[in-house]
C-alpha cells in the first residue's frame, strides 16, 4: 500500500500525497456516523483530474490495494470508513464548475463540489439543484449514496436528478454512461448502476446534473399534534390528498423539546409547542401557494376538528426561522450529547399507508429503553429516523439500543419498507440488505462488481462482503 502511495506520489506529485496521522483520521472516523472502523488509510490522495484519478486507479489496481473514495465524509453508516486499510482519494481539488448550460437546465460538475456552492453560484439563472443532504456534501458522494433531503417530497432523490457519469473504473478505464439529452433508451442504464453505488463500483470524475427552475414564492407552515399517531395519520392524509408540497417533516415532541432549550437564537424567537408537530414547506406560484396553503389548513381543520393550530409564516424572515428549526435540529441534538455517549440514528422508510403505524411502534419500542430517543424525518416520502443517544461503555445498554433498532428495522421489512431510506449501507447495514432484498438478489449485485471490479479494490468490505 505504501508502494502505490509512492508511486501515486512520482506520477502526481508529492503534494498529491498525504500521510499526516489528524488527516487520516480524519477521512477514516465520522463522529456523525453509527458505524465506524478501526482501520485506517496509508494516505490521503488529491487528483486534480479524470486523468490523475486513471493513474491512481491503474497504480493500485496493479499492486491489487484498495482504493475508497472521499467527499465530504457526512455520510452516516461508515461508507467511506477504511477496514481494510488503502488509499483513500479525495475529491476536494476537483470541485469545479465544468460547463453550465442554463437553456438545457443542466450543469457538468466535478465530484468534490459541494451542492450550497454549486447552488449559489448559479442562483441568479433562476434555476438550483433540489436535493439537500449535509450542507457540506459533495456531489459524488450526493450520487453515491443517492441521497436526498427535505426537498425529495417535491422532487425525488438524487437518481432523478444524474443526466450522466463519467467513472473510473478499478483498473483505470474511463468511461461516460450516456450523453446529455434529458431521456435517453440506448442501452442499458449505467448511470443508474453507479448512483447509489457507494464507490464501490467505480470513482466519479463528473456528473451532469439536471436542474429545477427556483420556485417563484415559498411559504412554511408548522403544525403541532396532540399524538405522533395523530401526526403521522395527518402527513398520510396530505400525501393522498395529492397538493404538491415542497416538503413534509416531523419532529417529536423530543425535538420540540430541544428547539425551545438549546435552539440557536433563531430558532429560539419563538416558544415552540412541545408536541408533535409537522413541518410543511409550499412552492409554486404566489397564486398556487396561497390555494395549497389553504386546502392544507381545510384538510388539518377537519382531521383534528380544529384541535390543531395552524402557523403559517406570514413574512419571509418567519419562513427561514420556521425551516431553521427543522434544518438546525440534528446539530441542536448533537450538541447536547454528553460526553462519551454515542448517537444511533436508523434511517428506515415504509409504503406511506403504513407510517403512522411503525412510528407509534418506534417511539414505544424506544420509549421502553429509558434513554433520550426522538423521531424525526422525511415523512412525505415514508421515511423517518430515530436517533438514540447511548453510552456504549454500558454493554447491557448498547445492546439493548442494537437489539431495538434491528427490531425497527425488521419491522420496516414486515410492512414492505427498507432498511435504508437515503443513508446507504456503507458497513452498518450489511446484514439488513441481505434481509431485505435475499441471497439471490445480492448475488446478482455480486456479479455486477466482479464484471467491473473482478480483483475486489473498489472500496471493499462495503454494501456485501
Ligand atoms: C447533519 C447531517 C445531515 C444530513 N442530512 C441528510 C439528509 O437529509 N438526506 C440524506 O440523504 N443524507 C443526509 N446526510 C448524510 C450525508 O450528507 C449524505 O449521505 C451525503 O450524500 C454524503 O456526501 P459526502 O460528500 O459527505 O460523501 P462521503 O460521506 O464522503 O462519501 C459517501 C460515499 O460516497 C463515496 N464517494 C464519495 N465521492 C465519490 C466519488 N467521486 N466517486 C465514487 N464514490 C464516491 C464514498 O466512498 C462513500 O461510499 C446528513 C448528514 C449529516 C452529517
Amino acid at each position: 500500500m505504501l508502494h502505490a502511495a509512492e508511486e501515486i506520489a512520482q506520477a502526481l506529485g508529492e503534494d498529491a500525497v498525504c500521510y499526516d496521522h489528524d488527516v487520516l483520521e480524519h477521512h477514516g472516523h465520522s463522529d456523525w456516523s453509527t458505524s465506524n472502523s478501526a482501520n485506517r488509510a496509508v494516505a490521503v490522495v488529491y487528483p486534480k483530474s479524470t486523468e490523475d484519478v486513471s493513474t491512481i486507479a491503474r497504480i493500485c489496481h496493479r499492486r491489487n490495494v484498495p482504493m475508497v473514495p472521499f467527499g465530504a465524509g457526512s455520510s452516516v453508516e461508515g461508507s467511506f470508513s477504511q477496514p481494510l486499510s488503502g488509499i483513500c482519494i479525495d475529491f476536494s481539488y476537483m470541485d469545479k464548475i465544468v460547463a453550465f448550460h442554463p437553456d438545457d437546465m443542466d450543469v457538468v460538475v466535478q465530484p468534490g463540489l459541494n451542492w450550497v456552492d454549486l447552488n449559489n453560484h448559479i442562483a441568479s439563472s433562476g434555476l438550483f439543484a433540489p436535493m439537500d443532504p449535509s450542507p457540506t456534501a459533495t456531489v459524488g458522494g450526493m450520487v453515491s449514496t443517492n441521497c436526498s433531503g427535505t426537498n425529495a417530497f417535491r422532487y425525488g432523490t438524487m437518481k432523478d436528478w444524474v443526466l450522466n457519469l463519467t467513472v473510473v473504473l478499478a483498473d483505470g478505464t474511463v468511461i461516460k454512461t450516456r450523453r446529455r439529452p434529458r431521456k435517453t433508451s440506448a442501452g442499458y442504464n449505467l448511470t443508474s448502476l453507479f448512483v447509489g453505488a457507494e464507490g464501490t463500483l467505480g470513482i466519479i470524475t463528473e456528473a451532469t446534473l439536471k436542474l429545477a427552475p427556483i420556485p417563484q414564492s415559498t411559504s412554511v407552515a408548522v403544525v403541532p399534534f396532540p399524538t405522533i399517531h395523530s401526526a403521522a395519520a395527518a402527513a398520510t392524509a396530505l400525501i393522498r390528498s395529492g397538493i404538491q408540497l415542497a416538503a413534509l417533516e416531523i419532529m417529536d415532541e423530543k425535538q420540540m423539546e430541544i428547539l425551545n432549550a438549546h435552539g440557536s437564537p433563531t430558532v429560539r424567537k419563538r416558544h415552540w409547542a412541545e408536541q408533535p408537530t409537522l413541518f410543511l414547506k409550499f412552492s409554486g406560484t404566489a397564486e398556487a401557494v396561497q390555494s395549497d396553503v389553504s386546502r392544507v389548513s381545510a384538510i388539518i381543520h377537519d382531521l383534528t376538528q380544529g384541535r390543531a393550530p395552524f402557523h403559517f409564516a406570514r413574512t419571509k424572515q418567519e419562513e427561514h426561522d420556521l425551516w431553521a428549526a427543522r434544518k438546525e435540529s440534528l446539530f441542536t441534538m448533537t450538541s447536547i450529547r454528553p460526553a462519551g455517549f454515542e448517537m444511533w440514528s436508523t434511517d428506515v422508510a415504509v409504503p406511506v399507508s403504513r407510517l403512522a403505524e411503525i412510528i407509534d411502534w418506534s417511539k414505544a419500542e424506544c420509549g421502553k429503553l429509558g434513554i433520550f430517543a426522538s423521531v424525526i424525518g422525511h415523512v412525505g416520502d415514508g421515511n423517518f429516523h430515530v436517533a438514540m443517544m447511548y453510552d456504549p461503555r454500558d454493554k447491557e445498554q448498547a445492546a439493548a439500543v442494537g437489539r431495538c433498532v434491528h427490531e425497527m428495522m425488521d419491522k420496516a421489512l414486515e410492512m414492505e419498507g427498507t432498511v435504508s431510506g437515503e443513508h446507504a449501507i456503507g458497513i452498518g447495514k450489511k446484514a439488513c440488505l441481505r434481509d431485505e432484498l435475499g441471497e439471490e438478489t445480492i448475488g446478482v449485485m455480486r456479479s455486477l462488481k466482479r464484471a467491473v471490479d473482478p480483483k475486489g479494490v473498489m472500496n471493499p468490505g462495503k454494501v456485501f462482503d
